[in-house]
């Protein structure tokens, strides 16, 4: 299945196929706090050839040794993160065209929580990085 997806302000659009076995998380780490404004980011995981941007360039901010965090330049939107080892590309699930289809059901980083985020779901929590995201 195609989806699509992009910035606020279209100049950007990107487009995954999804196969069924993607898991969709939330992460609570602090780079996803900072590079959003928001308490926490939800991402789903695709394979670098399952990802292609379809219109615009996106700029890249190096969040960590191994992460690299793409943003539109024009609205700020963070787009999709790729790693240094090219395993996988992570898409932010609230800019697809559809974000409803792929709910997140982990939640990472529960360690770097803001407390006052409470969470009414009994998800699973992994203090850091779920298993299948190492
Ligand atoms: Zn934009
Ligand atoms: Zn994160």
């Amino acid at each position: 299945m195609d989806l699509t997806g992009g910035c606020a302000c279209a100049a950007i659009r990107y487009q995954i196929s999804v196969a069924g076995g993607e898991v969709a998380d939330y992460c609570h780490c602090r780079q996803c706090q900072l590079s959003s404004g928001a308490p926490v980011l939800a991402w789903v995981q695709v394979q670098p050839e399952r990802f292609r941007l379809t219109c615009g360039v996106a700029k890249a901010y190096q969040s960590s040794a191994d992460a690299t965090r793409w943003f539109c330049e024009t609205c700020g939107s963070q787009l999709y993160m790729t790693d240094s080892a090219g395993k996988s590309v992570g898409v932010t699930l609230a800019t697809l065209d559809l974000p409803y289809i792929m709910p997140p059901t982990v939640h990472g980083w529960y360690s770097e929580r803001i407390d006052w985020f409470t969470l009414a779901d009994d998800l699973p929590r992994y203090s850091q990085s779920p298993p299948y995201d190492e």
